[in-house]
């Protein structure tokens, strides 16, 4: 094996040329002698970085000019206690789908700040595995807020493709699969993402916000966390995690050479099914998840006999195929495979099965 290849959820792998060029210049950040960490927010130098970054993040999505690009902390789960206050009034009533463990902790912080908190539909189990209901199921609120989902459930490695039809603002937790293919931005009241799987730094997050969503926050709401204040202030109304800044900016250049989302979206795309394949024709391994809802970025898997685990997870980590344990929730084993996560990584994840198969 050439390395070792690096399958955790997040934080996750970065691209090695990024991490690259980010130790090469870590002490001598554009010819100042200094690190990137040790100069102010506002110095111009910075300045423009910052402003390169969402430059090229509103290039890589097609980003329109009605939403503002809000570089947060706090991560994801900064975003579940944002949004409610941002988006709905104490007294409103807002939507959620409850797709799996991530959508439940959204909605757990929603019931903080917004009295009527409906869940519209949940994961349902089929002959053909764990699925999301029908969209003709769901119990929407016809006066909700806002409608809020999370794409691609990186624990139960459930995914909802395609954006669900509904009439009020819809907001994704997309932090798992933000930047893995293309996407109609205009469909969305807001999309977030934390920052640990395909932007940067954990801690870090994004949040993609339309304008005339702007304005609403509720009088208590932090200031931090007021999409209003943080778009008046260009994401620097208090210090901002500078160097998760930079770097994501380090990943959306190096996405714009790879060829932007929709060569990403080709591989991710390829690379999925070369590993979901692999998992099916397999009665030794198994994956839990519907066909028609399986994510392409967070592949679980089981083994026939779960005796075997430790043993799997020991060797696999022997042969240099990191952070393959699956979620404590769940159990099992799951395979992250983000935008980083070159081919010749799932090669090596399958070749590394078929010999633990045979072995066993
Ligand atoms: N949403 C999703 C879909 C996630 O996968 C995660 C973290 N794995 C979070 C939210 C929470 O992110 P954080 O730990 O940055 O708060």
């Amino acid at each position: 094996m050439s390395a070792p290849f690096n399958f955790s959820a997040g934080p996750a792998m970065l691209p090695a040329e990024v991490m690259q060029q980010a130790q090469e210049e870590f002490l001598n950040w554009n010819q100042l002698g200094i690190s990137v960490m040790e100069i102010s927010h506002r110095d111009p130098v910075f300045v423009r970085m910052a402003e390169q970054a969402e430059q090229d993040l509103r290039e890589l999505m097609a980003i329109p000019e009605n939403y503002r690009v809000l570089f947060m902390h706090g991560g994801g789960r900064g975003q579940f206690t944002a949004v409610p206050q941002n988006i709905a009034g104490p007294e409103d009533t807002v939507d959620y789908l409850d797709s799996g463990i991530w959508s439940e902790f959204a909605i757990r912080e929603a019931k903080k700040y917004v009295k009527h908190v409906n869940v519209v539909a949940g994961a349902v189990t089929t002959e053909q595995g764990k699925a999301i209901a029908a969209v003709n199921d769901w119990q929407l609120s016809p006066q909700a807020a806002y409608f809020h989902y999370c794409p691609n459930e990186t624990v139960d490695g459930i995914a909802l493709h395609g954006v669900p039809d509904v009439n009020v603002p819809i907001v994704a937790d997309m932090s798992s699969n933000i930047l893995s293919e293309p996407l109609d931005v205009s469909r969305f009241g807001v999309i977030y993402a934390g920052a640990q799987k395909n932007i940067g730094p954990s801690g870090f997050a994004i949040a993609i916000v339309r304008d005339d969503l702007l304005g609403r926050a509720q009088g208590n709401t932090s200031t931090i966390m007021d999409y209003t204040v943080q778009a008046a202030e260009n994401s620097m109304y208090n210090t901002p995690n500078t160097f998760a800044w930079y770097l994501a900016g380090l990943v959306f250049q190096w996405l714009k050479r790879q060829g932007g989302v929709a060569a990403m979206g080709r591989l991710n795309q390829a690379k999925a099914a070369k590993l979901y394949d692999y998992i099916d024709q397999s009665s030794f391994y198994r994956n839990p998840v519907h066909p028609a809802y399986r994510s392409m970025m967070n592949v679980p898997f089981l083994l026939a006999d779960e005796a075997l685990n430790d043993a799997f997870l020991a060797q696999a980590e022997a042969a240099g195929l990191l952070g393959l344990k699956g979620h404590r929730f769940v159990g099992g084993m799951r395979a992250s495979i983000y935008n980083a996560m070159p081919m010749a990584g799932i090669d090596a994840l399958i070749e590394f099965m078929r010999e633990f198969e045979r072995n066993a």
